[in-house]
């Protein structure tokens, strides 16, 4: 196992995702209750305590509104920006163990680097990350890595740089333009935010995204934080049919509210 990950929930109820190597095993955001982190962890027969860190993207509460389970649990390292870890601490009664970065900067974490990078969305300081372990060119341990890319409005130059050296990418495809436009339950306001240059990726955005790459070194896309109502996995195929002949790896499509077994950057 050079790294394995496995998207617990995608979607705007809550996005969590657990990411292990060798000798970390973390969550990318925690986007769910207390309550629901507790159950979706104890399904990894897990307890929020035996998590080594959590990597937060912003304070949005579909990524961060389970940051209270390790309110008891200090040797969590919780790794977040200063701006989103002030946004969350407000809005919990006990002081966290924070870990501080700097969005653009490269740290490590055990046997994981990270790169933390912005993305332009509408939160204090929303980042995207890539994950690595190992080292180029060894046989035992070779270098492998994963981008996670979701709440972005568009993709600027710097982040498309940081996807092409990557084995697995996982990138939101929210919504389809058309099905948002057509919604009655959303207000114009909240429509304008959703497909604004600080909203989220429409499929369309995605596929442009992934076209414009298509990194011969990817083996795995996962499509991820679909709308519910302003998204349909027939929508998403539609746009993967037009992706397929021009990228040899495997797609995933995790549909709202739903999840991935673990899959392997071996
Ligand atoms: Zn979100
Ligand atoms: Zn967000």
């Amino acid at each position: 196992m050079a790294m394995r990950i496995r998207i617990l929930g995608s979607g705007s109820s809550g996005n969590c995702a657990l990411l292990q190597t060798e000798q970390a095993r973390v969550l990318i955001d925690v986007g769910f209750s207390p309550r629901r982190t507790r159950e979706l962890l104890a399904e990894e027969n897990l307890k929020p305590e035996e998590i080594d860190a959590v990597f937060l993207t912003h304070e949005h509460g579909d990524h961060a509104a389970g940051i209270a389970s390790f309110a008891r649990a200090p040797q969590v390292a919780l790794f977040a920006n200063a701006a989103t870890a002030r946004a969350v601490q407000d809005r919990v009664e006990h002081p966290l163990a924070w870990k501080l970065f700097e969005t653009g900067s490269r740290f490590r974490f055990r046997d994981l680097e990270i790169d933390a990078f912005a993305v332009p969305h509408d939160a204090h300081d929303p980042v995207g990350f890539r994950f690595s372990t190992g080292f180029d060119g060894d046989l035992l341990a070779p270098r492998r890595s994963l981008a996670w890319l979701t709440d972005l409005g568009h993709v600027p130059q710097h982040v498309r740089e940081r996807l092409r050296d990557c084995d697995a990418v996982v990138v939101e495809s929210n919504h389809c333009p058309t099905l948002l436009q057509a919604d009655h339950r959303r207000p114009w306001s909240t429509k304008q935010r959703i497909s604004g240059r600080h909203g989220h990726l429409s499929n369309e955005a995605a596929r442009e995204l992934l076209a414009s790459i298509a990194s011969p070194r990817w083996r795995r896309i996962v499509l991820t934080h679909l709308s519910r109502d302003c998204n349909s996995l027939d929508a998403v195929e539609r746009m993967l049919a037009t992706l397929r002949p021009h990228l040899d790896c495997e797609f995933t499509v995790v549909a709202p509210g739903g999840n991935t077994p673990f899959w392997d950057l071996a």
